[in-house]
């Protein structure tokens, strides 16, 4: 059984995927406590299922074929490889959204990862485990950094470089309501720096409390 905070369909909101149809699992739980988590809702079991049951639902909207694994932090609870496989099994293409944190080498290839690495401003600076790198891949897996300031970017080109992140997709994304786009835009134009401007698309389209979207 897995434990969840909810299941949804809506528009996929961030990485490379944004603007698509998506079907949303969140799994409950979270080993870490960032200082803007938008989800603290997930921290909390509001519900379990198991692997057919999730199927099920997520079946409801056919043809969308597109699934995000999220949480919370998804890698947390270890049913979640065996979710992993029967949705694969199904044909459903699979992004994994994940804080960093927690070992990468047992998440099969075939899905598409976001990982995080966690900015001072987050309160959860040094949480990355580096090794993960070598479970990522070039030009597909996404790396995200969530600046809430100068700081947080500065932290962030550092680690670009640091890492050797260049050839992997690079989100930056801002805290919604902390630091302005358009001077996260203007800092990125200025230094020329091979990454893609995240917004929070959903926030935008609805109210930025509104859960389910
Ligand atoms: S890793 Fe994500 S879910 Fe966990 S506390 Fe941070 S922002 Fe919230």
């Amino acid at each position: 059984m897995l434990k969840l905070a909810e299941i949804f369909y809506s528009l996929q909101g961030e990485s490379t995927f944004v603007g698509l149809p998506c079907i949303f699992i969140r799994l409950a739980g979270c080993n870490l406590r960032c200082s803007y988590c938008d989800t603290k809702y997930a921290y909390l079991v509001k519900f379990q299922m198991n692997n057919d049951e999730i199927l099920q639902k997520v079946q409801q909207y056919e043809p969308v074929k597109l699934v995000e694994i999220t949480g919370g932090e998804p890698l947390v609870q270890v049913e979640v490889y065996h979710l992993i496989q029967k949705l694969h099994s199904q044909n459903y293409k699979i992004l994994l959204e994940t804080n960093g944190t927690l070992l990468l080498k047992q998440v099969p290839d075939y899905v598409h990862k976001i990982v995080d690495i966690k900015c001072p401003g987050s309160g959860e600076a040094g949480s990355f485990k580096e090794e993960n790198l070598q479970f990522l891949r070039k030009n597909r897996d996404e790396i995200k950094f969530v600046l809430s300031g100068r700081d947080d970017y500065e932290f962030a080109r550092r680690k670009i470089s640091e890492y050797n992140l260049r050839g992997y997709k690079i989100l930056f994304s801002t805290v919604f309501g902390k630091l302005q786009p358009a001077r996260l835009a203007k800092w990125i134009i200025e230094d020329k720096l091979p990454v893609r401007l995240q917004l929070q698309l959903h926030k935008y389209i609805w109210s930025p409390d509104k859960k389910g979207v």
